[in-house]
């Protein structure tokens, strides 16, 4: 079951120039900053009432997220649905016709088991299912 949405992901050209806008935007400053070495991608998390924004900077020209803005230019990447039971999600999400972008969920940033959904079955937005990794 979808429980929240947990975070907007935002893929953004420039740390720095990021980092300044989003903490003058929110009137707070990011709370946390993580290294997600597999996606080639450093994460900067900002937190409201009831959702997060994850601020995505590619450490590399091969990371994803760079490939990202080569293509679209910077701004929303993904939407992250906060889940209950991330296997039961994904297989649910396979029987109702998502193509799911792996097979099983990986570590992501956060302390967080993630997927993504392709975003041609889910009318162009990229999805994240997330579930907190149990202590
Ligand atoms: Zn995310």
């Amino acid at each position: 079951m979808i429980t929240n949405l947990e975070h907007i992901g935002i893929a953004v050209a420039n740390e720095q120039e990021a980092v300044a806008l989003f903490t003058k935007l929110l009137g707070r400053s990011p709370y946390k900053e993580e290294i997600v070495e597999r996606e080639g991608v450093k994460t900067i998390f900002l937190e409201l009432a009831n959702v997060k924004l994850e601020l995505l900077v590619a450490l590399n020209e091969d990371s994803p997220v760079a490939k990202f803005i080569q293509q679209r230019g910077q701004g929303i990447h993904h939407l992250a649905f906060e889940v209950d039971d991330i296997r039961t999600q994904m297989q649910q999400a396979s029987v109702d016709g998502f193509k799911l972008l792996a097979d099983a969920p990986k570590a992501g940033a956060d302390n967080k088991e993630i997927v993504f959904l392709h975003p041609k079955t889910t009318g162009g937005v990229l999805v994240e299912f997330c579930q907190e990794k149990n202590a």
